[in-house]
């Protein structure tokens, strides 16, 4: 079986492609380095022992993406590429529309032309917004607070519409919650273009001393701490949750929506002790002001995908923290 991953170069792109190539598939990946460094793809063979294909290509060039199913035959489509910064998205919003939008336009209509009509879409918790109850299942409403998120919610309809047109396609839209961490060998990992705007890669810069303190973003939440919950997730564990959606997928489920998260939340002051523990560094913080847009508090139910795709996650916050840190110090600066 052959998978086409688009922005397979990026975080959680780069870590489905180890499990995509360690359960034997095939892979050819489409990413134009926008966000990543074609780097990440060489420690993907290193891991794998295992070659795959790669296009640097742009989703907005509908020529380059034709190339792509002109040279491979393509089973499914794994659908990562896209932007994904919440702040800048407030402040760009026509460069994510551009992007996310036509960009999984043009990949829709060459999948619709070679008949490939198998997809996985990177969809997001935050197409829930400020959920009126905890945990959240699939059927909670759906509604989006900034650009970014909406061109996730926007895209989930652009594919139900599709699927009311036309029964043979089978699309999996994955609402991924809060990934951390990295693979556990320390050669991939989040690489964050200039200051983080996740708590994760933030906490790992200050702990390898690349910047000075946390900024925790308000303190009077109602949550245990009052520090903002989320629920993390190992990468490596959402990686498999793809490769345990692909199989549902050939059994042309249709339309399939699941959560993949852990169903726990964590705080920030308690994802900055694990990082200490991880690291045996004291992290610096400080309380400022909230976020404007953040929620409260967020996690998921991710009992549907466990009953219907066997997935559960089960790496603990001290493995996402511990395998955070080995990246982090093998690589200070990233891929650079
Ligand atoms: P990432 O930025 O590391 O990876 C995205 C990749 O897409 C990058 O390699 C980038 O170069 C590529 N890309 C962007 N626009 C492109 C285009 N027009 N053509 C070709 N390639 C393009 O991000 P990630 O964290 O790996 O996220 C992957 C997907 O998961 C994204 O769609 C993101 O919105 C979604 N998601 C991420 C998170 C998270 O916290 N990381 C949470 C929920 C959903
Ligand atoms: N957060 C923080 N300082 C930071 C970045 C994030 O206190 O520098 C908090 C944020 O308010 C939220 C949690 O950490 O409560 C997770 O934020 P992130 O941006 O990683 O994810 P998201 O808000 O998109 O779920």
């Amino acid at each position: 079986m052959k998978i086409l991953v688009t922005g397979g170069a990026g975080y959680i792109g780069s870590h489905t492609c180890v499990e995509l190539l360690n359960a034997n598939y095939d892979a050819v990946v489409l990413d134009n380095l926008s966000n990543s460094s074609e780097k990440s793809l060489i420690r993907v063979k290193n891991i794998t022992g295992k070659s795959l294909e790669f296009y640097k290509a742009d989703l907005l060039n509908k020529k380059q993406i034709m190339t792509v199913f002109s040279d491979h035959k393509i089973d499914a489509v794994i659908h990562f590429a896209g932007l994904k910064a919440v702040g800048e998205s407030v402040s760009m919003p026509l460069k994510y529309f551009h992007n996310n939008i036509i960009g999984t336009l043009n990949l829709l209509d060459v999948m619709n032309d070679f008949n490939v009509k198998n997809i996985v879409f990177s969809s997001s918790a935050t197409v829930y917004g400020d959920p009126a109850s905890l945990p959240i299942t699939e059927n909670f409403p759906l509604c989006a607070t900034n650009p970014y998120g909406r061109t996730k919610l926007m895209i989930e309809e652009i594919l139900q519409d599709i699927y009311r047109s036309d029964r043979n396609w089978n699309i999996a839209l994955l609402r991924y919650f809060n990934p951390v961490g990295a693979h556990k060998s320390g050669e991939i990992g989040e690489d964050p273009f200039g200051i983080p705007n996740n708590l994760a890669p933030y906490i790992s810069q200050v702990a390898v001393g690349l910047l000075p303190r946390v900024s925790i973003f308000g303190n009077n939440y109602d949550t245990p701490d009052g520090t903002g919950v989320r629920d993390y997730i190992h990468v490596v564990d959402l990686a498999l949750g793809h490769l345990k959606t692909l199989p549902k997928l050939f059994t042309n489920p249709g339309l399939v929506v699941y959560n993949l998260g852990t169903g726990f939340g964590y705080s920030v002051l308690e994802m900055i002790k694990g990082f200490e523990a991880a690291s045996g560094k004291t992290i610096p913080y400080k309380i400022v002001d909230k976020r404007p847009g953040d929620i409260a508090a967020c996690w998921a139910d991710p009992s549907k995908a466990e009953t219907d795709l066997g997935w559960k996650a089960d790496k603990t916050l001290s493995d996402m923290c511990k395998d955070a840190w080995n990246w982090q110090k093998k690589n200070p600066k990233g891929y650079r």
